[in-house]
């Protein structure tokens, strides 16, 4: 591959491009700024003198200031183009998503989307026809140049020099120039990561990966009484351990709350995918408010086999993770029977009335070689400790990670698709870097650091049971638009698993 190209199409913006290269120590050798002149017609007549110079593909980025569309860019910020189109011509820019993150970790305040080309200085007012395209900003060059590219991976950054409320009046007096220019110096370093990145790729997907059976259900119930009932319907806690999960069910109307006091009497509340105690129960009695439960029935079950436990004798053992809500809620089940068991030290700390009648549970998210190291240390301080009828670890949590230890083999680097705080997508890093690979929790292509693709030409990518499908395709996309992907799908199990919806919800309103 050809070294990164960037085309500046002013003067002033090839220095400001050079000079914060030059101070993050980047060698000329490794990314080459060419100026390439002011408006459409120099931008394609560089292009065609670049294509014919140095034919095939080749990596470019084009970087400069631009005018914004959308309202809620400001001057200064920057603009990562999704894609950019003349009307005639568009070209698609996938990587946006991963310069876009490592610019915002740079400081910067970005935004993705796709970026007009226009022939000419667009004039108060015009600003809306072109935003009703979908584009949030405008340049004059950056189609033409793309061709450029052949096909090879490219990108654009435009630092907003000027928006609807204060235009630009002629090239030459560029309406808060300056703060742009600063913000493309800024930007300048993180073109060359993204050069450092390019190369094909193979990516392993790890399967069965995303939801489960019991967070597919979480989400329908949230839906169903969104439709049901109308907005707004409050769910106590995340409903599932996942930003984007959350961020769309807000949007059509739930309203998230961490305890019951935030909600008003009377309204309708769910309770999350990760069980509740009898006290929160008895509380949402009290206040007379409209229940629907979205607790997985394998959560349930470990419930189920606390009360049992405990209401038999049994000082009950929970494996599990402090602060949890599955384990807040199970422990609440029996709260003066129970104590949370989070590591073997914590099995000599366990004082049962009679040593002949300690249990073992587990919160159903672990990794299962964590979880059988405590089951041995209780087994070893009480010989006669008896443990759940079946597994507590559910099966979407062991197919997971026998999946990610199936890629993580064969992997350089693995990336894990689930929110920071989702239990099951942490144990998947856990179960990769135990194998000996790499690994990293991203929430989306944007949370994927640009260094940590540099040299690896094997992606495995899991994904948690709480996070979405759709984010895997997302970093797939965003990987390809760095280079060649061949993906694979590493099969370790089929799911077929269903959970039935609470009575509240299963009898449709009639239309
Ligand atoms: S990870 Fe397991 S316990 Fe948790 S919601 Fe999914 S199926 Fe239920």
């Amino acid at each position: 591959m050809k070294p990164l190209t960037v085309c500046a199409p002013l003067r002033v913006e090839a220095s400001a491009l050079r000079r914060g290269l030059r101070a993050a120590r980047i060698p000329d050798a490794e990314v080459r700024v060419v100026r390439t002149g002011y408006g459409p017609a120099r931008a394609a007549a560089w292009a065609a003198q670049e294509t014919k110079d140095s034919p095939g593909p080749g990596m470019l980025a084009v970087g400069g200031v631009g005018g914004a569309l959308s309202a809620d860019l400001s001057i200064g910020d920057v603009v990562v183009a999704s894609r950019v189109s003349d009307g005639s011509v568009t070209i698609e820019c996938p990587s946006a998503p991963l310069l876009a993150g490592e610019l915002r970790r740079a400081g910067l305040r970005v935004k993705t989307g796709p970026v007009a080309t226009v022939d000419r200085l667009i004039r108060q007012g015009e600003h809306a026809k072109l935003a009703a395209t979908g584009a949030i900003a405008v340049d004059m060059e950056s189609a033409p140049l793309l061709a450029a590219a052949a096909g090879g991976p490219a990108v654009v950054v435009r630092a907003i020099s000027d928006t609807p409320d204060h235009p630009i009046v002629s090239p030459r007096t560029v309406s808060g120039g300056i703060t742009a220019l600063r913000s493309l110096r800024q930007a300048a370093p993180a073109l060359a990561r993204w050069a450092a990145a390019v190369g094909p790729r193979q990516v392993l997907l790890a399967s069965p990966r995303s939801f489960c059976a019991g967070v597919e259900r979480a989400i329908e119930i949230v839906e169903l009484a969104l439709e049901q009932y109308g907005a707004p319907v409050y769910v106590r806690k995340q409903i599932v351990h996942n930003a984007t999960v959350v961020a769309d069910l807000e949007r059509a109307g739930a309203i998230f709350v961490d305890e019951l006091s935030e909600v008003p009497d009377g309204a309708n509340v769910v309770f999350s995918a990760h069980g509740v105690s009898p006290e929160v129960r008895a509380e949402a009695a009290r206040r007379n408010l409209a229940t629907v439960d979205a607790t997985c029935p394998l959560v349930a079950k470990v419930h189920a086999e606390a009360r049992r436990f405990a209401s038999d004798g049994y000082l009950v053992a929970l494996i599990g993770h402090a602060g949890h809500e599955e384990v807040e809620g199970t422990l609440g089940e029996a709260p003066a029977a129970m104590a949370l068991v989070e590591s073997v030290a914590d099995v000599g700390a366990l004082r049962p009335a009679d040593s002949g009648k300690v249990a073992y549970l587990m919160q159903t998210t672990l990794a299962a070689d964590e979880a059988s190291s405590i089951v041995d240390a209780i087994a070893d301080r009480f010989p006669a400790a008896t443990g759940p009828g079946s597994d507590d670890i559910c099966y979407a949590t062991t197919n997971r990670q026998r999946a990610v230890r199936a890629i993580a083999a064969e992997s350089d680097l693995v990336l894990v698709a689930g929110s920071a705080n989702s239990s099951n997508s942490l144990r998947l890093v856990e179960t990769a870097e135990r194998a000996g690979t790499k690994a990293y929790l991203v929430d989306g292509p944007e949370d994927i650091q640009l260094g940590w693709l540099a040299g690896v030409s094997t992606v495995g990518i899991a994904a948690g049971a709480s996070a979405p499908p759709a984010i895997v395709g997302q970093i797939v996309a965003a990987l390809g638009g760095l280079g060649e992907v061949q993906t694979k799908d590493v099969v370790v199990a089929t799911e077929s698993v269903q959970f039935g919806l609470p009575k509240e919800l299963r009898q449709r309103p009639a239309n």
